[in-house]
């Protein structure tokens, strides 16, 4: 088995020199590696401090000690890190993917995201996959030489988790694997279920906390029902926070430690031997084992019924969905109402492209709001006493 001189990595993770390179070219890093230079232009964007007054489930002002899109998209990577190290591959750009997956997300989390892609209807739509992909390609504004970040192809297949076949085929090399339906790597495959483990366990503790999930009621997932009694059985006396703390926590060992041993035993059994060969494999090498695999969805069952559509989330989720309708609507009618700088986009792109160029425009700078920019931007449009 080849080694990589990193002796950590696999023969199956992604090595710096297999990179399909960067958009636009440039040295190699003096100091760093490749992956590590996308890790750190991530977090020194715009995009990324923006995430931390982005809903997850619960819209920013609702609480203090929920998960924000920041906080969320920071356990993504530390669960990511911890399986791609036992697995040999990449933690840089596993942990660049993780950081990067969320930074397209509108305001009010998925309500957000559904509003903006039904005012986008007639225009392309929105996905807000697609939109972290153009965040990293093309808004952010960092360097001289080139638009956005210039990542390399590897963190942008992985940032590009899915995306509509219509979409696909304007993406060229990159889009090119929505049509043939061949794997990205394993540390973007590892990222995008890294994603699931980190939401599905703190939207468990979010909603307790909030008092929108019951600790009885739980019992019905198979998932909770077996660190809760773990718990119970080793600590009778324990209550309240640390009771919680202490099954999600194991929640998420067992998952991990299913899926590293799960996947271990697939890539030993096919052995890739390259990164072409983890993409030409005819099915996702990352993965929980059968059973695993059956406890998560009734988990993500259990949520959608139980926490999403519960109808405290819905009523909020309900009035985010009508302010980003009304910015829509507003600055589509009116581009002159955005602040110049996506004004002038709104005009250069209109000529270019026409409404649908126009729209694009608007649905940037509606994407890139914070849910509390949202709401005040709403005041300010719809509230006669306000006067700018
Ligand atoms: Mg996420």
């Amino acid at each position: 088995m080849r080694r990589h001189p990193d002796r950590r990595l696999a023969p199956w993770a992604a090595w710096d020199e297999h990179s399909r390179g960067r958009r636009f070219e440039e040295p190699p890093p003096a100091l760093r590696g490749e992956f590590q230079r996308d890790r750190d232009r991530i977090i020194h964007s715009t995009a990324f401090r923006r995430l931390v007054y982005k809903t997850q489930v619960f819209v920013n002002h609702e609480g203090d000690l929920y998960r924000t899109r920041l906080t969320h998209s920071l356990e993504v990577a530390q669960i990511a890190r911890t399986i791609a190290r036992a697995l040999g591959l990449n933690e840089y750009l596993v942990e660049a993917v993780s950081l990067a997956h969320d930074l397209g997300h509108t305001p009010f989390g998925h309500a957000g995201q559904d509003a903006l892609n039904a005012c986008m209807r007639d225009y392309g739509g929105f996905e807000h996959n697609l939109q972290s992909l153009r965040v990293v390609d093309e808004l952010e504004e960092k360097y001289a030489d080139f638009p956005g970040l210039n990542l390399t192809f590897e963190t942008r297949e992985g940032v590009l988790k899915h995306c509509a076949l219509k979409n696909a085929r304007s993406l060229g090399e990159l889009g090119q694997r929505f049509i043939d339906r061949t794997q990205p790597s394993l540390e973007a495959q590892l990222a995008n279920i890294a994603d699931e483990i980190a939401y599905n366990n703190h939207d468990i503790d979010d909603g307790l906390r909030a008092g929108l999930l019951d600790m009885q009621a739980l019992q019905d997932v198979v998932l909770f029902r077996v660190q809760y009694e773990a718990v119970r059985a080793a600590y009778p006396d324990l209550r309240g926070r640390r009771l919680i703390h202490e099954i999600v926590r194991r929640m998420i060992d067992a998952t991990v430690a299913d899926l590293v041993a799960t996947t271990s035993a697939r890539l030993f059994e096919h052995a890739p031997e390259h990164i072409d060969a983890v993409r030409a494999h005819p099915e996702p090498l990352i993965a929980f084992s059968p059973e695993m695999a059956g406890y998560t969805r009734d988990m993500k069952r259990y949520l959608h019924e139980h926490l999403y559509r519960h109808h405290r989330v819905l009523r909020m989720t309900t009035k985010a969905r009508n302010v980003v309708r009304v910015l829509f609507e507003a600055f589509m009618g009116e581009p002159r109402l955005m602040p110049d700088e996506h004004a002038g986009h709104a005009r250069a792109w209109q000529s270019a492209h026409g409404d649908a160029g126009r729209a694009r425009a608007v649905a940037d700078y509606i994407a890139g709001m914070t849910d509390r920019y949202a709401i005040s931007e709403y005041e300010r449009l719809t509230d006669p006493r306000r006067n700018s």
